[in-house]
């Protein structure tokens, strides 16, 4: 029997009205009821008597004493009395009207009770009492319900469908997985999950609930990917392979082993009518842009049209000339899109796309607006990706004939997130910066002690540095912030001019002074430049070689690290300076780690455990999903064993198999659900 079919009003006592209240805890039938498992658990430690304090909820043992009697009193109240030896001493026990309780204190017989402590009566007002020669430490299942059903009727339901259908439980992972990692069956997990006996058991439980979790989520990625495969067959972009080389071999640099690795895993996936769909991850300055400039012109040179997408108007518009500038001798004709042209301007460049005359299109969020139509889309870039929701990823999608995706990011993806949220991607990995870049020092000072800070700058002006300081947005009120980064302008005006040059660039700056002044600074005519976070992705100025950043406290532990990738791109000695003022341990911690490590993975996986996926991604775009048991980032270990098991069952025919019979028809009534999860 499929209990999945059996719906919980099966059970005795469970008219239409209860059932509505089970309903809205998402329990349907007694598969959902089995399978609802407790959110924490109290874990219940025998107390000694000289430990115990006056009105404290304790777990005492002893041995019954006499037998119980039970008084009425009042109208339909009763009183259990029962005395119990604990420690040589006689305690009171105490339950009100629960009678049927006397059963369970046999005289001679050890109990242990739950309940109230009163010290000067030594006495105890019980809640549970567990005996039957039983009285090891317990373990309390808590469950998380609403106002419509109590605790103690969700528990007994759970109870009444244990006793009736716990030998129709299937255990669902293969017999040789259970094995392999000494996981319990079903059956078991369930017991163990919601009346564990002891700690062991219920560690064995959840160890194994959670890997069956992950493990069926794995399964249904990796369902989702054979889908995507069957399905979508993407474009096969026969691209022009002498032409390509050529256009490397004239880089002004030599790419990097693992650029050259990723860029030809790339170019195969073009090639071929499998449809790419792969995230391009490489720390800050491990020189992405040019990878995915090499796949844009083989789009081109298959007869296609390219895009990319940047998240800021000012890294478009960096894209835009620096790819513009590697094409143009090649008679590549390159435009750009963005929210602050013209309608005229926005017009004339869309006209040119829809007609095909355009080849390669860089733009912000203004690509995937309802006017701009290509005529022949081959591939989309989406720069920065984790800036972008997955809306705005699919929309761009489908502004093509199923083009090819290569989504690039320079925040590292945690393992977490690389399993569980970009698991239906390929992933391509740049894992080595090019020859020559010297680590970025960095060091965090208080903000009492800025003169250092001055004093540093003035030595590192002299030696023809370039400098970033950046201040964060700190208010509401955007007026009040832009006070703050004006007020840093005018200070190092004082300090600094007119010997030297400073900047001020922030968002509410019209777009052609933005661009006029990052031009200015990518051509060392300002040598400090002021700014607010409108620098924080992509933008590339290989000469600068410091990071100020102010308030550091106020920052996340990823963008503190996009921010320095900021410098470090050219081979000056590179330096961030973090001034902060950390009023928490969490906010200490994080500038301690990050004056320890440049390792934008560890850091990722850092911001990720002391924040949480959603707020270092924004819960929109972290895409975490809803895990009812397993952490996905403290369970990692789990996570990743069981998405390589879930990987081999998807793997030569392993499904077909008949000792994966169950987990197969299992399956296949989930995937309806899980394949509309996009
Ligand atoms: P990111 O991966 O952060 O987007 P970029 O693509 O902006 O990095 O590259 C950072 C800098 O490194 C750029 O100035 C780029 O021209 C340069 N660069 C990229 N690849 C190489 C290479 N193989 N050798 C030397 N410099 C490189
Ligand atoms: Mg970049």
């Amino acid at each position: 029997m499929d209990l999945r079919t059996v719906p919980v009003s099966a059970l005795p006592g469970v008219g239409a009205k209860r059932f509505e209240a089970i309903k809205s805890l998402g329990i349907e039938n007694i598969y959902d009821l089995l399978f609802y498992f407790p959110f924490r658990y109290e874990d219940m430690e025998v107390k000694s008597l000289d430990d115990a304090i006056d009105q404290e909820k304790i777990l005492l043992k002893g041995i019954v004493a006499s037998d119980p009697v039970v008084a009425r009193f009042g109208y339909k109240k009763n009183r259990l009395n029962v005395r119990i030896i604990v420690e040589n001493e006689s305690v009171m026990v105490t339950f009100f009207n629960q009678p049927w309780l006397k059963d369970k204190f046999v005289t001679g017989n050890e109990v242990a009770v739950y309940g109230k402590w009163n010290q000067n009566r030594r006495a105890i007002t019980g809640m549970k009492v567990i005996g039957d020669g039983h009285a090891e430490d317990s373990i309390d299942s808590v469950y998380s319900v609403n106002k419509n059903i109590h605790q103690k009727t969700l528990i007994n339901l759970i109870k009444a469908a244990y006793e009736e259908y716990s030998d129709q439980i299937k255990t669902i992972i293969p017999e040789r997985i259970l094995e392999k990692y000494h996981l319990m069956n079903d059956k078991d997990m369930v017991q163990g999950m919601h009346f564990p006996k002891n700690d062991e058991q219920n560690e064995l439980a959840r160890r194994t609930a959670k890997f069956r979790e992950f493990f069926l989520f794995e399964c249904g990625i990796q369902n989702m990917k054979s889908q995507d495969q069957v399905n979508q067959i993407g474009l096969l972009e026969n691209y022009d392979k002498k032409y390509i080389e050529d256009f490397i071999d004239n880089l002004p640099f030599d790419l990097t082993t693992a650029q050259a690795r990723v860029t030809q895993e790339i170019l195969e996936d073009m090639n071929s009518t499998h449809h790419m769909n792969r995230l391009l991850q490489g720390d800050v300055g491990s020189g992405k842009t040019i990878v995915a400039v090499i796949a844009m012109l083989a789009s081109v040179t298959a007869g296609y049209q390219a895009a990319i997408m940047a998240p800021t108007e000012i890294l478009a518009q960096q894209h835009f000339e620096k790819i513009g500038k590697l094409l143009a001798p090649l008679k590549i004709r390159t435009s750009i899109l963005t929210g602050s042209q013209t309608k005229k301007e926005h017009d004339a460049i869309a006209d040119n796309v829809r007609a095909g005359k355009t080849n390669v299109i860089v733009g912000t969020h203004a690509l995937i607006q309802d006017s701009v139509e290509f005529k022949d889309l081959g591939l989309i870039v989406i720069d920065e990706q984790h800036r972008f929701g997955v809306n705005q990823r699919k929309d761009l999608r489908e502004k093509g004939n199923n083009p090819d995706v290569l989504a690039m990011t320079a925040t590292p993806i945690p393992r977490t997130l690389a399993i569980t949220t970009y698991g239906d991607m390929d992933v391509s990995r740049i894992d080595e910066l090019p020859a020559g870049r010297k680590k970025i020092e960095t060091y965090w000072i208080r903000s009492q002690k800025i003169e250092q800070m001055y004093r540093f700058v003035t030595k590192e002006l002299a030696d023809k540095a370039q400098i970033y300081v950046v201040t964060p947005l700190i208010s509401e009120s955007e007026k009040i912030d832009l006070k703050n980064a004006e007020l840093i302008y005018d200070k190092f005006n004082e300090l600094f001019a007119p010997k030297y040059k400073i900047g001020l660039l922030h968002g509410q700056m019209p777009n052609d002074q933005k661009e006029d002044v990052m031009n200015q600074f990518s051509h060392q005519k300002i040598d400090v430049l002021v700014s607010t976070t409108v620098i924080e992705v992509g933008v590339d100025v290989p000469n600068a070689s410091v990071m100020v950043i102010y308030d550091a406290n106020r920052f996340g532990l990823s963008q503190l690290h996009q921010l320095r990738g900021r410098v470090g791109r050219g081979e000056k000695q590179s330096y961030c300076i973090l001034i902060a003022d950390p009023k928490n341990e969490t906010a200490l911690e994080r500038m301690k780690i990050l004056t320890s490590t440049n390792d934008g993975f560890v850091l990722a996986e850092e911001d990720l455990k002391m924040r949480g996926a959603g707020d270092v991604l924004g819960s929109r775009q972290s895409g975490l999903p809803d895990f009812k048991v397993g952490d996905p980032v403290a369970d990692i270990n789990i996570l990743e064993t069981a998405q390589i098991e879930a990987e081999a069952m998807f793997k030569d025919e392993a499904m077909e198999k008949p000792e994966n019979k169950v987990l197969k028809s299992f399956l296949n009534d989930e995937f309806e659900q899980l394949n509309n999860f996009d």
